[in-house]
């Protein structure tokens, strides 16, 4: 499957380009998917480049579970494509995601995960490489951004060899750094062919349980490939096979950079098993474990494979990583939560901290002459832009919620929110939010507090976030009249992604929301304005005294789209 046919052309992309160019040089037809730090950059170079490419669209979607089902649809009629997203973009798509897996692909159907370690910009650190397995698909894990320009081709070819979706795993240090690719000739795209035998694609139970048991038989299969799959890579000529490494992911880099000074402490190199591809080659993790003592597990995420390591090696092999260290002792000695870097691999690997930090540690000397030349940098929490329209709605609301209940922490007041730039609301000045938990969450929680007995209830939400999954708790709301209000920061762009357009312009959201059964009497919609804050006040309280569903809109242009409107000239 992996062709060495490169061009000899060489470009600098991002990880995130290098899977768009691979998908692009992969012959897709379409590309689907809902901009989420680190995954954005993907589509965003897709749409940038995909006009040079022929009959192929690339397009933003209401969220990642609408993205992978027309992704679906366009491995259905034959043809390839791929789906991007962040790591906790995952759990929306998750229906489509799981029963994919049963069906008989045809066109190659490539999923784009992004996971982000350390929560740079997420509210989770949820590792997908667990989904590909709970649905018993290929994952692929590049370690560079070559990598994951090959890979990404591949993973369209074995997707169709085995007829099942496969992923490619992304973090975010890959995801946003930017190196060499040496390119490969772009390959034709698929022609469209629907399927001839239409039970591949139905999962009633009678196909389903038949395309289930074909799924597990091609584990058998899949398993092979990745023995062979020449990125689990081996390494036990020469090597000390007593103490065993295995690395994944950036993991690998990060244990390469320390592998010079390892060898000097050891006496040796160790043996080493480098995985890129899953499902786990478990015959080449015998294979160098079956003289080795010791495995330590250098792996970016949460501990994937050291927990499968538990159940493939004897017990007399001591396994060390981020759950246990070799005695059996929790915490293990790499780090647990966060980013691997090759500082503390080099601490998980025992080695001493390289000598001129070291000395530099130790002396304070120098530490006392480096404080007095650097600047004092106060910390900086992250703030919502100067003037951005999301300021003078939060001081709005804040007035309504000290209007509503005096005494402090107002118990009758719940205002739930979600996840964008008006996240930033939680924050000082402000302090008016009190819960982020996922996308749309807020629309559904607000309708639960409302109804268990919070008299004064509202949910706080950016318009791209309602589009995205908001919009299907303001349906139950509906359907029981409940009595909260809810509030959409319409600034007419996803801003806290870098400006995608939302995928319902901000002229088309009254009629929207008034078809979905709101009363009109209670749709109010308002100028996010500073010399307004009095009278919009007064309005949005009013609309939460009202003992039924409200909607209020907050209305006007993020800065930095306008900005980036002005700079386009439109
Ligand atoms: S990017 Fe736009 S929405 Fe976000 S803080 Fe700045 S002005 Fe506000």
């Amino acid at each position: 499957m992996s062709d060495s046919n490169y061009t000899g052309q060489i470009e600098a992309y991002l990880g995130d380009e290098a899977v768009a160019m691979g998908a692009l040089h992969g012959g897709i037809n379409a590309a689907y998917g809902y901009p989420g730090t680190p995954s954005t950059e993907i589509m965003e170079y897709l749409m940038a480049q995909c006009g040079k490419y022929g009959d192929v669209r690339a397009r933003w979607c209401a969220n990642e579970k609408t993205a992978l089902e027309a992704a679906l649809g366009t491995s259905f009629a034959g043809r390839r494509a791929v789906v991007t997203m962040k790591h906790v973009g995952l759990n929306v798509a998750a229906d489509p995601f799981i029963n994919g897996s049963l069906l008989g692909i045809q066109g190659g159907l490539v999923i784009a995960a992004a996971d982000d370690p350390g929560m740079h910009s997420s509210q989770n650190e949820q590792d997908s490489r667990f989904y590909a397995s709970f649905a018993m698909i290929p994952c692929l894990e590049p370690r560079n951004q070559q990598e994951a320009y090959d890979m990404t081709r591949d993973a369209f070819d074995i997707s169709e060899y085995f007829h099942v979706p496969v992923m490619i795993r992304l973090t975010t240090r890959l995801a946003h750094a930017r190196s060499a690719v040496v390119l490969k000739p772009a390959r034709e795209q698929n022609p469209c062919v629907k399927m001839k035998d239409k039970t591949e694609w139905m999962l009633l139970p009678v196909f389903a349980r038949r395309n289930y048991s074909r799924l597990i038989e091609k584990q058998e299969g899949l398993a092979a490939w990745s023995e062979v799959y020449p990125v689990n890579r081996l390494e036990l000529e020469g090597r000390d096979t007593g103490f065993a490494v295995i690395t994944s992911g950036l993991g690998g880099n990060y244990y390469e950079e320390n592998l010079d000074d390892l060898t000097a402490l050891r006496g040796k190199v160790p043996a080493r098993l480098h995985i890129g591809a899953y499902p786990l080659p478990v015959n080449a993790v015998r294979k160098l474990c079956q003289n080795a003592g010791q495995v330590i597990v250098i792996e970016e995420g949460q501990p994937f494979i050291e927990e499968k390591l538990r159940g493939i090696l004897p017990p007399n092999v001591k396994i060390a990583g981020k759950l246990k260290n070799f005695d059996g002792k929790r915490p293990g000695p790499v780090v647990r939560t966060g980013e691997l870097d090759p500082d503390n691999v080099r601490a998980a690997l025992e080695l001493p901290p390289l000598p001129n930090i070291l000395s530099f540690i130790n002396n304070k000397d120098a530490q006392a002459s480096l404080d007095s030349i650097l600047p004092k940098i106060p910390n900086r929490p992250p703030q919502l832009c100067a003037g951005c329209p999301h300021g003078d709605s939060y001081a709005v609301i804040k007035k309504v919620a000290e209007e509503l209940d005096p005494v402090p922490n107002h118990p009758s007041v719940a205002i739930t929110s979600d996840i964008g730039c008006y996240s930033l609301g939680a924050g000082p000045p402000w302090q008016a939010i009190e819960s982020i938990v996922c996308m749309g969450a807020s629309v559904g929680m607000a309708r639960g507090a409302a109804e268990a007995g919070i008299p004064y209830t509202a949910a706080v939400i950016g318009d791209s976030t309602f589009l995205h999954s908001g919009i299907t708790g303001l349906l139950d709301a509906v359907s029981f009249n409940t009595p909260m209000t809810l509030i959409i920061l319409d600034n007419s762009i996803v801003a806290m992604t870098g400006c995608q357009e939302t995928i319902v312009p901000s002229a088309k959201l009254r009629g929207l929301i008034l078809g979905l059964g709101v009363a009109p009497e209670h749709l109010v919609e308002l100028e996010a304005k500073k010399q307004l804050v009095e009278e919009n006040a007064a309005l949005l309280k009013k609309e939460m005294e009202y003992r039924g569903l409200s909607v209020v809109i907050f209305r006007r242009e993020c800065l930095e789209a306008a900005r980036k409107r002005l700079k386009a000239g439109s």
